[in-house]
């Protein structure tokens, strides 16, 4: 369309030129591909915040989180109608710094402190390498890393954490557990139309959502939780007070402005953000399975087409990962040999599963996608090469 040809042409423009030797740093899923769209929506999204503005600590007493910005409530709330991907009515809201505190807050309030035992965390496999490493790094006698959900047996109480869109492998999740004492976290920072067909409204207990994902703006570092229990919103919240006593209002307000842009722009065909980052996304994929394809080495997942509700018609998932499994004995420690090519990635192990599989981001700038591409079609020629 003539909205991605102006912003390719705005993408050449900003971008200096890699090195074609560079080390590519693709661990990470730094949502820096969104650049060029932002660059495009000019002072649209641009928030000015005077001296004298945003110095109290409180956003709004009435409200059971009182720390969030009644702007950014009515933006969250107008998203989620547009789009369809969550229930939002029945629920509480709460804001965090990144949906990464509001994991943990989470955990504090579905743990119970008379407990005599920590409560068990776990998620199946493939799960976010986050999850172990924020669950146990301070030890808590409230929590603790239990690993894989399809494997857990106990019948104490346990949270399960249901990644849907899963990163790494991008598939949708439910639940695997099937037991009474269970409390479950839905952590949904991909279930927008770029990613995946919006099949459904999500309608879960808990559900964590961000702008990192959703917009690109990970920098900002605000999330939110929709909570349907109000003890729990409420313990939450007193988790994020003792915490860092709230969160940042500039960036509250400055999430409320760019969610604002992108309800607008779904409301016009030429400029509509998620059909921009679905174009985006479809590209890369169609572009990825065609170099993995012809270079053998490795194998991706196929997604089913499924109807979004968003678009309309039959879609296909672009996952914010690509999730490889080696097809070749000699390559197991995929991550080292991709290492030896200058792209960084991260082995299957992060994730509970082991070192024949690994995730590369898909989100990062487009002359850095392009590296990764030509570097991994050399690899399928040296290979052959050496017969
Ligand atoms: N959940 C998932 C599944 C993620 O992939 C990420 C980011 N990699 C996060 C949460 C963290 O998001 P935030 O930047 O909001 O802390």
């Amino acid at each position: 369309s003539l909205f991605s040809v102006a912003l390719q042409e705005k993408q050449n423009s900003m971008t200096k030129k890699l090195p074609s030797d560079s080390v590519i740093n693709l661990d990470h899923g730094d949502p820096k591909m969104f650049e060029p769209y932002w660059q495009k929506m000019g002072d649209k999204c641009t928030v000015v915040i005077s001296g004298w503005q945003s110095l109290s600590y409180f956003s709004d007493i009435t409200n059971l989180c009182w720390f969030l910005e009644p702007e950014l409530v009515e933006e969250i709330r107008r998203l989620h109608h547009l789009v369809a991907n969550a229930e939002i009515e029945g629920h509480y809201i709460v804001v965090g710094t990144g949906s990464t505190q509001l994991f943990q807050a989470a955990l504090y309030a579905l743990s119970s402190p008379d407990s005599a035992e920590p409560i068990n965390v776990v998620s199946a496999v493939p799960y976010y390498s986050s999850y172990q490493a924020v669950t146990d790094f301070l030890r808590s006698g409230l929590y603790r890393w239990a690993g894989d959900a399809y494997k857990y047996k106990g019948d104490q109480p346990y949270i399960e954490l249901v990644t849907s869109p899963n990163n790494p492998d991008g598939f949708i999740r439910e639940a695997v557990i099937n037991g009474s004492g269970g409390k479950l976290i839905h952590d949904l920072a991909y279930y927008w139309p770029h990613y995946t067909p919006i099949t459904t409204p999500a309608d879960h207990d808990l559900m964590l959502f961000t702008v990192s994902k959703c917009t690109g703006h990970a920098g900002s570092r605000i999330g939110w939780a929709l909570v349907k229990d109000k003890e729990v919103a409420k313990k939450m919240t007193k988790f994020i007070e003792l915490n860092t006593i709230g969160v940042s209002k500039d960036s509250q307000l400055r999430a409320a402005k760019i969610l604002k842009a992108v309800s607008d722009s779904c409301r016009q065909d030429y400029d509509n953000f998620f059909d921009y980052g679905r174009g985006l996304m479809a590209k890369r994929w169609e572009r990825l399975r065609s170099v993995i394809g012809r270079n053998g080495l490795f194998s991706l997942p196929e997604y089913p087409m499924e109807f979004c509700n968003f678009f309309g018609e039959l879609t296909e998932a672009h996952p914010a990962f690509a999730w490889l499994k080696s097809e070749e004995e000699e390559s197991k420690d995929t991550e080292s040999f991709l290492r030896a090519h200058k792209i960084l990635t991260r082995s299957g192990k992060h994730f509970g599963v082991d070192t024949t599989y690994l995730r590369i981001s898909m989100l990062d700038r487009e002359e850095t996608f392009d590296l990764l591409l030509q570097r991994l079609s050399n690899m399928s020629s040296k290979g052959r090469e050496n017969g």
